[in-house]
């Protein structure tokens, strides 16, 4: 499959005084095959938003590229940018915060059409009406405000937001996270539906293995700016190599009370260090239960453990003995 979106090696730190650097993003490099969804997980703080803003250019990258259907985003320049604009958008995490509560739906819905130009004068309203049925409400929305809607209407309404330009790829950044439980299903399956519909490509950002399971094609795990391993949805579950990913998918609870009660739980010790002053060496190893020597002093290498599944873990490093 062709390869939408190129990370390559990129790094995103920020100055915080002193001269101090937080490495929120430390190296990371993967591909977003067009029309997959990739999901990316770790908890908060780990580097995934600011890798996604990075990638769609809110934020500069400090080292590394990243390229969009070939073309290296940090350099896009005049007329392309527009395009570029329109070709990537992003759904944001809080449905409260980010809707202008001034405005109405359906000006919030146009507002990148009018930026971009399409969709004008009688074209618009006939657009939005559509847009609000393709996520599940109707035209009656139009004219209200956000503060009428539930927040599960208000994240259809930011999708209809996203979707009002015809993107191609959407970062959808914990999407579903501020949700009650019984909504997170629903918006997950209108995702689903749009990507098939539209044919669109998701990097799906998420903070547990819970629900990306049911969205994502592959998924791939940050651990304080790094990514831990990177495999298809079904290799990550059924065969977890990285020591953070097993613990991750440990706490989640399963629907089978037999295997529920039977299977370990892996608790990690200590809490995630900062990524002013990250670990010498592998950055899990200072929760890490199965760390050894050299992981304090080398960085594990991104590794092809198996057939397209990678890890960055001494583990499976044929080179190096365990001592
Ligand atoms: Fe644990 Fe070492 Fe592997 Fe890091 S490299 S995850 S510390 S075993
Ligand atoms: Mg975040």
């Amino acid at each position: 499959p062709n390869k939408l979106v190129e990370v390559k090696n990129l790094k995103k730190h920020f100055a915080v005084g002193r001269g101090k650097v937080l490495k929120a993003v430390n190296d990371i490099s993967f591909d977003v095959y067009e029309g997959e969804t990739l999901g990316l997980v770790g908890e908060s703080g780990c580097g995934k938003s600011t890798t996604g803003r990075t990638i769609i250019r809110l934020y500069e990258a400090t080292e590394g590229e990243v390229f969009f259907n070939g073309e290296n985003v940090h350099k896009i320049s005049g007329k392309k940018i527009k395009d570029f604009n329109r070709k990537m958008q992003m759904i944001f995490q809080d449905p409260y915060a980010s809707l202008n509560p001034r405005m109405k739906v359906e000006d919030i819905i146009a507002e990148g059409m009018d930026i971009h130009g399409i969709y004008k004068g009688e074209k618009r309203r006939e657009r939005v009406f559509e847009l609000l049925e393709t996520v599940g409400l109707n035209k009656e929305h139009a004219t209200r405000f956000p503060h009428e809607f539930s927040g599960g209407q208000r994240q259809r309404i930011g999708i209809a937001r996203a979707l009002a330009v015809d993107p191609e790829f959407i970062i959808a950044d914990e999407p579903i996270s501020a949700l009650d439980v019984s909504i997170q299903a629903q918006v997950v399956n209108l995702l689903k539906e749009l990507q098939k519909e539209h044919g669109l490509t998701y990097l799906f950002i998420a903070h547990d293995l819970s629900m990306v399971k049911h969205i994502s094609d592959r998924i791939g795990v940050m651990y304080l700016g790094a990514m831990m391993e990177l495999a298809d949805s079904e290799d990550l579950y059924a065969e977890p190599l990285h020591p953070y990913t097993k613990a991750l998918l440990s706490s989640i609870p399963l629907p089978d009370p037999d295997i529920e009660e039977s299977r370990e739980r892996i608790i990690l010790s200590g809490d995630v260090p900062s990524p002013i002053s990250p670990p010498s060496g592998c950055p899990f190893r200072t929760r890490c239960p199965e760390a050894m020597e050299t992981c304090a002093v080398k960085n594990p290498e991104w590794l092809e453990a198996r057939p397209n599944h990678f890890v960055a873990c001494h583990l499976y490093d044929p080179n190096l003995h365990k001592e």
